[in-house]
């Protein structure tokens, strides 16, 4: 069917975790293997990513703030196979409305060692994009006073700057550990730094981005995290919902599912009663999984009561099996024939009975 109406339109950053993600994504788009989050003032003052992607080549920088403008997605009839994260140009012409000003320092394999310093206004236009400074190949994003031109928005973001700070960091967590022993793109090393208003560095988050999902782990939460978990590498074989392959125009009864990753042993006794170290990918993009991990813990439950496992898992999936346009930023994921896939997950957890060793 046709993809246009797929393309979800609407607010793009509602907080501080999402224009942070939006930065973060850009720079994964951009082929960037090192990135930088500096939070000043913890987010408060200014959010700064860096990364040494391939820069933005000058011909782009007219359009980087313009709506709908993007490098990415070649053609709609691409939209089902997109592996951007970025395809609608949203973020930073959202970003630039949002924002007391944002700052751009970007060098190219063409330009470096010299990098151009853009400055782009509240409409997404270049005000000025004349000055040129040291900077190795990548870019640099600065959003300076997010929400300052709301008012009534800012006072709010201030207000709960305690909350928002966190659940920025923990979604940072899942950049982080994207699962990469199946990654095509080697490990990204991920910082992420705060600086408080005297100049003083706290390093809160630190990759080494050696491609290990393990060593990823020792770095988010330490080695004892590790305690207990296996590796899982699984291949499920999901039955494709009839009624949905018909729509999708998908001539197959069922599909392959890869999941790759960690997950605590169930006969390991010490597990934790929140889900904050359960992070669920598809296709090495975060998501938001709510069904697939309630579905996981359930069968843990059933060995070893109030007890969650770690679980950093991604699914490969088929392109055509997910909707990834379902809500604009793009972390709810819509799975064709999610009830079969849940049933499939839970099977080997529920065949071995006292560990989901497999
Ligand atoms: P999208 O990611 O959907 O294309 P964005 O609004 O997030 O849209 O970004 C607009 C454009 O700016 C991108 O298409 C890309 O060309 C450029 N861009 C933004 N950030 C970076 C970056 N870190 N490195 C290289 N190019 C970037
Ligand atoms: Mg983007």
């Amino acid at each position: 069917h046709n993809s246009a109406h797929r393309i979800h339109s609407g607010q793009v950053v509602l907080d501080l975790q999402g224009a942070i993600k939006e930065l973060v994504e850009n720079s994964l788009d951009a082929g960037a293997t090192t990135i930088d989050v500096r939070f000043k003032n913890q987010g408060l003052d200014s959010i700064e990513v860096l990364d040494n992607g391939s820069g933005i080549a000058e011909e782009d920088w007219p359009s980087i703030g313009l709506k709908h403008h993007t490098s990415k997605l070649p053609s709609l009839a691409d939209l089902p196979h997109v592996t951007t994260f970025g395809f609608r140009g949203e973020a930073l012409s959202s970003l630039c409305a949002l924002c007391e000003s944002i700052t751009i320092v970007t060098s190219t394999k063409q330009t470096e060692p010299m990098g151009a310093v853009i400055h782009l206004g509240r409409d997404g236009k270049v005000i000025d994009s004349e000055g040129r400074i040291a900077r190795p190949r990548g870019t640099t994003v600065t959003l300076n006073g997010l929400f300052v031109p709301l008012p009534v928005r800012r006072k709010e973001f201030e207000r709960t700057i305690k909350r928002e700070f966190p659940k920025a960091l923990t979604m940072l967590q899942a950049y982080a550990l994207v699962p990469a022993a199946t990654v095509t793109k080697p490990g990204v090393r991920l910082k992420v730094e705060t600086v408080a208003s005297k100049g003083k560095r706290n390093v809160m988050l630190a990759t080494d981005g050696r491609g290990s999902l393990r060593s990823s782990v020792i770095s988010v939460w330490g080695p004892k995290a590790l305690e207990g978990v296996l590796d899982l590498d699984l291949e499920l074989q999901v039955s494709v919902d009839p009624v949905m392959a018909r729509r999708e125009g998908l001539d197959v009864q069922s599909q392959s599912v890869k999941v790759s990753g960690l997950i605590s042993s169930a006969s390991w006794g010490q597990g934790r009663s929140s889900t904050d170290r359960q992070f669920f990918y598809i296709n090495q993009r975060p998501c938001d999984l709510k069904q697939v991990g309630r579905a996981i813990n359930e069968v843990y439950k059933s060995y070893n009561t109030h007890q969650v496992p770690l679980a950093v898992l991604d699914f490969q999936l088929p392109p055509e099996s997910i909707d990834i346009n379902v809500s604009p930023d793009k972390r709810t994921i819509f799975l064709h024939s999610e009830a079969n896939f849940i049933a499939a997950l839970q099977l080997p957890f529920r065949e071995t009975q006292t560990s989901p060793d497999v």
